[in-house]
């Protein structure tokens, strides 16, 4: 198993009606963060969330068309393809406080995040296709 140790972190507000996943990447890809840990909270317009159905071996995409809270969004820096490559799933409450959760797809549009990045300092793992899954993994 590869050992990491802590290299810088980064703070930053995302862009009012920038795209979640997008941003996130253009900030990994901005600090040149190739392994990392990434979080976030904060409120989207909208969101595009997806579950990989296991036995089709692909996802399943749909979008929630109201504001929702980022009560979690949690994901992980690293490389696909030689580029820095963001993989996250973010758990989203409505105004009622129901919460669904998923696979974080770009169509998920900010109203407000605050979101962190801590740097792995190490050798960045890199994704390539893994034949039990049918995913992209380390
Ligand atoms: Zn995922």
């Amino acid at each position: 198993m590869p050992l990491f140790t802590t290299g810088k972190e980064v703070m930053e507000r995302l862009p009012h009606g920038s795209d979640l996943l997008e941003a996130i990447t253009t900030l990994a890809r901005l600090e040149k963060i190739r392994a990392g840990s990434v979080s976030a909270i904060g409120a989207v317009q909208r969101a595009r969330i997806g579950f990989y159905d296991q036995k089709a071996r692909q996802y399943r995409e749909w979008d929630i068309e109201e504001p929702m809270e980022i009560c979690s969004c949690l994901g992980n820096v690293s490389l696909k393809e030689g580029e820095i490559f963001v993989h996250a799933h973010v758990t989203l409450a409505d105004s009622d406080g129901r919460v669904v959760g998923g696979h974080l797809c770009p169509g998920t549009i900010v109203f407000a995040a605050e979101c962190r990045i801590t740097e792995l300092a190490g050798e960045a793992p890199s994704r390539s296709f893994d034949e039990t899954t049918g995913l992209s993994l380390w």
